[in-house]
């Protein structure tokens, strides 16, 4: 391992573990009856318990892993509401300059997915350096910046993103870099500790009555009456209802969902502290930061405001940290050479859902089961908030149908769930990047 990227204590694991043990899991048996059986332990799955449990239902929470195995402890704990959906909406105006009611609606309920986890954290009184701190996109060459700028009505008019342009010459107020071609600030957003947050919702959910079950995979799934026989590797439970909770982790026990998600991979380091000055000047005013190419950058300060958390595809499938870590740190001495030097304590990886058209989805499948997922890299927010509008939908009566409920879930000819297409992707869009760069 190259000793000028990886510090002496390197641990090929999240930095967020630091904070939860991961591995204890809560001690409860397998009941024989659930009104709900909820499959896969991430933030989706808690949400919707925490919803269920409130109404009054008693929802099982089954994680094949350890609970806080999937992306949801291993994300960069940027919150948005609606930013990223808004991407290549621009022209969600008509020719009229009315704006597609399926739009609006979708970016209302990305701005609404914002309200949902600041309520949830706030009322269950989760403890996980939530702040809303804003967040800055760089804008990766001039087009790049007009393409931002054509999009902020848009961002500011339905997701009350509080949005504004940043020009090149004012950039330094956000980053100190000059990577970037200036970019948008956008307010209405913030940043999280994942495992904290995730740990915080299991505790809620367990108050609010669920019974949480790890290690204990979720098999064979049978209709049994108006009901279902949901056969574990720790025995079986009968259930009214059944929600798959599986995003990026999908796999198959659900072949008509695993077909219409490509598991992405998505890598982190983090940094060894740095000088207290140091770390202060790179992100003055303490936002999360992204970027506008194609092979997305995301990146931050840790909640201790010392260390670099820097995340990106460094490649799109799943690779060891000898090849995530050198990429990455690269990229961020691209963007601060004052860093040279600074040594990685911290790499890891884990798997986004994207979907075939980019929005995320919920649902009942044909069979019957009920699911949310495909968050397209960003789902803190709106899988949390999708979750919740399971557990409410399920209850009945008290959720608002989403836009993102029951739309047609696209898939493709002989897709059955590996992307194979990725290595060949992730390289056309790293050619196209530096193409765009070379002629801007
Ligand atoms: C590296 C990385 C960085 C990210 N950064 C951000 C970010 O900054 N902001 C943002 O908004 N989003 C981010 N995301 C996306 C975000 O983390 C996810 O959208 C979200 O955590 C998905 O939550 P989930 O509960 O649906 O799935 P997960 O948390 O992935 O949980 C799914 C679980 O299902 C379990 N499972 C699968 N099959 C079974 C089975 N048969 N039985 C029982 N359990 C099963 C798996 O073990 C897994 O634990 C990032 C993702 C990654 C990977």
């Amino acid at each position: 391992m190259d000793s000028t990227v990886f510090h002496p204590d390197f641990k090929p694991l999240p930095y967020w573990w630091e904070a939860i043990p991961i591995g204890t899991n809560p001690e409860a048996e397998l009941p024989a009856k659930a009104d709900v059986v909820i499959v896969g332990g991430g933030l989706t799955a808690l949400n919707c318990a925490i919803e269920l449990g409130r109404g009054g239902a008693r929802p099982v929470v089954l994680e094949a892993e350890d609970f806080g195995f999937g992306a949801s402890t291993r994300n960069g704990g940027a919150v948005s509401g609606g930013v990223n959906l808004g991407k290549g909406m621009s022209g969600a105006k008509a020719g009229d300059g009315t704006i597609d009611p399926v739009v609006r609606a979708m970016i209302g309920d990305a701005a609404e997915s914002f309200t949902h986890i600041e309520t949830m954290i706030a009322r269950e009184g989760i403890e996980c350096h939530y702040e809303r701190c804003g967040r800055f996109v760089g804008a990766f060459t001039p087009k790049h910046y007009d393409g931002l700028a054509a999009r902020i009505g848009l961002l500011n008019g339905e997701a009350k993103a509080e949005a504004s342009m940043v020009p090149p010459e004012r950039q330094r107020e956000e980053i100190a870099s000059d990577f970037y071609r200036g970019g948008m600030a956008i307010e209405r957003s913030g940043k999280l500790h994942p495992g904290l947050y995730h740990r915080g919702l299991m505790a809620a959910a367990e108050r609010h009555g669920a019974t949480l079950i790890g290690r204990t995979r979720a098999g064979r799934l049978t209709r049994e009456g108006a009901g279902w026989r949901v056969e574990t590797s720790r025995g079986t439970i009968a259930a009214d209802e059944v929600v798959i909770a599986t995003n990026g982790y999908t796999g198959g026990l659900t072949p008509d969902l695993q077909r219409r998600v490509i598991p992405l991979a998505s890598h982190i380091i983090a940094t060894e502290p740095l000088d207290v000055d140091l770390a202060r000047s790179l992100i003055p005013k303490g936002r999360t930061l992204s970027d506008t190419r194609r092979v997305l950058s995301y990146y931050r300060m840790s909640p201790d405001g010392r260390r670099v958390l820097y995340g990106g595809r460094a490649r799109f499938t799943q690779v060891g940290p000898e090849v995530s870590a050198p990429a990455l740190h690269a990229m961020m001495l691209a963007r601060w050479p004052q860093l040279k030097g600074v040594r990685v304590t911290h790499a890891w990886t884990g798997n986004t859902a994207f979907t075939f058209d980019f929005l995320p989805h919920m649902g009942i499948t044909e069979k019957g089961l009920h699911y949310a997922m495909g968050c397209n890299g960003s789902g803190v927010a709106m899988l949390s908030y999708l979750g919740g509008q399971i557990g409410r939908k399920i209850l009945g009566g008290g959720n608002h149908v989403t836009a993102f409920d029951g739309r047609d879930f696209p898939t493709r000819p002989f897709y059955t769930g590996y992307p194979w297409f990725l290595p060949a992707v992730g390289t056309y869009y790293r050619f196209r990047d530096w193409l765009d760069r070379k002629v801007a």
